[in-house]
């Protein structure tokens, strides 16, 4: 982004300007620029945007008085600037315009709207989550109308300004003393009236469309993210900027793992005997599966990790861990042998209470088992 210009430069007049000498000079430059006069011209938009947002300032003494000061710094500083658009611009310059012209001509009247944010709900699978996805999206919205580009009108026509209005959107009536301006009924406020609508939108200068956006999802994106892609919600009226799109994501579950921001957790169930003596098994992983080595006396509950095959962090990419809680299953059908095995096992214990629970009946008031 380039440097911002100084205010007075851009209004062509020295830092002493009376206020009357800032507001001939934006008067003068608000002509030149104005949309209407150059349609499409995004250079001279600019130009405009950037005269106006000068006056904005250097009119009031209070602003004008921090810019000498504190130049565009000390404006952003005050939340004094910070244009959201053309929209801003129209709805803070109205009067200021009226006071230029004596009336409002269509095009200042007829307010730039930006068009609408839309929003899609779109399901992910686990994997398509933590490993991103190329995907397209199917939304309707409105668009400019290409047979028109927006105007409403048959091409080689021109809209008409309201008879009723005279082209200004609004009509006098006299109430005693008074003078009453009201929004003219016969164009809405419009000031125009299109004698030759286009017939590919009926006269409104939008059209429905179906279109099919493609949308990037980064890796590690979970339920509750959120996208926005700029510029492809519904088209602005007037020649306003078009709103965006808001892609609202939902990931399904795993049947195996859950997830822990970047961590992946799951249960890894094994026999006591596995427990006990130790062992070498296959687990399953984002990627594929991998070995994971069941140390000798492991606990139910213990904590073994993978380190680094968890889903990769949206803000750098690095990965979290998979964590996996040792579930250790009792057998239930033991065979008549097996059994027989156990209770000569049972027989080479010391004591049949372990440790721990001898040290819990230690630490209770426990008389009554002695
Ligand atoms: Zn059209
Ligand atoms: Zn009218």
């Amino acid at each position: 982004m380039t440097a911002k210009r100084d205010y007075y430069e851009i209004l062509g007049v020295n830092r002493n300007a009376s206020g009357s000498e800032i507001k001939a000079a934006y008067r003068k430059q608000a002509l030149k620029y104005h949309p209407d006069r150059n349609p499409g011209d995004k250079a001279s938009e600019e130009s405009f945007k950037e005269a106006a947002e000068a006056y904005e300032v250097l009119h009031d003494p209070q602003k004008r008085n921090i810019y000498d000061q504190y130049g565009h710094q000390g404006i952003e500083g005050t939340g004094f600037s910070g244009f959201g658009g053309f929209d801003d611009i129209f709805s803070s310059f109205g009067d200021i315009f009226e006071d230029f012209f004596g009336f409002r001509t269509t095009g200042f009247r007829t307010k730039v709207q930006r068009g609408a944010d839309l929003r899609y709900n779109l399901n992910l699978s686990f994997m398509e989550a933590a490993f991103g996805t190329d995907t397209g999206i199917n939304i309707e919205k409105m668009e400019v109308c290409s047979t028109c580009n927006g105007n409403a009108c048959k091409p080689g026509t021109q809209p008409e300004n309201c008879r009723r209005c005279n082209g200004t959107g609004q009509i006098s009536r006299s109430q005693g003393f008074f003078t009453v301006r009201t929004t003219c009924p016969t164009c809405r406020g419009q000031g125009q009236s299109i004698p030759h609508p286009c017939s590919h939108c009926n006269g409104t200068g939008q059209v429905m469309v179906s279109k099919k956006v493609s949308v990037k999802i980064p890796a590690g994106v979970d339920s509750g993210s959120r996208l926005r892609l700029t510029g492809e919600g519904e088209a602005g009226l007037y020649g306003g900027p078009p709103g965006d799109l808001y892609v609202f994501i939902s990931v399904e579950p795993h049947e195996f793992f859950e997830r822990s921001n970047t961590d992946i957790i799951c249960r890894i169930p094994i026999s006591f005997i596995q427990a006990a003596l130790g062992d070498k098994i296959k687990v399953p992983t984002l990627n594929n599966e991998k070995k994971l080595e069941i140390p000798k006396g492991t606990q139910p509950g213990d904590i073994l990790r993978f380190s680094g095959l968890g889903i990769p962090s949206l803000r750098n990419g690095r990965r979290g861990d998979q964590i996996m809680q040792i579930i250790i299953n009792t057998p239930t059908n033991l065979s008549k042998k097996q059994e027989e095995f156990l209770k000569e096992f049972a027989k080479l214990e010391s004591s049949k209470l372990s440790t721990k629970l001898k040290n819990m009946f230690k630490g209770a008031n426990t008389t009554a088992f002695g």
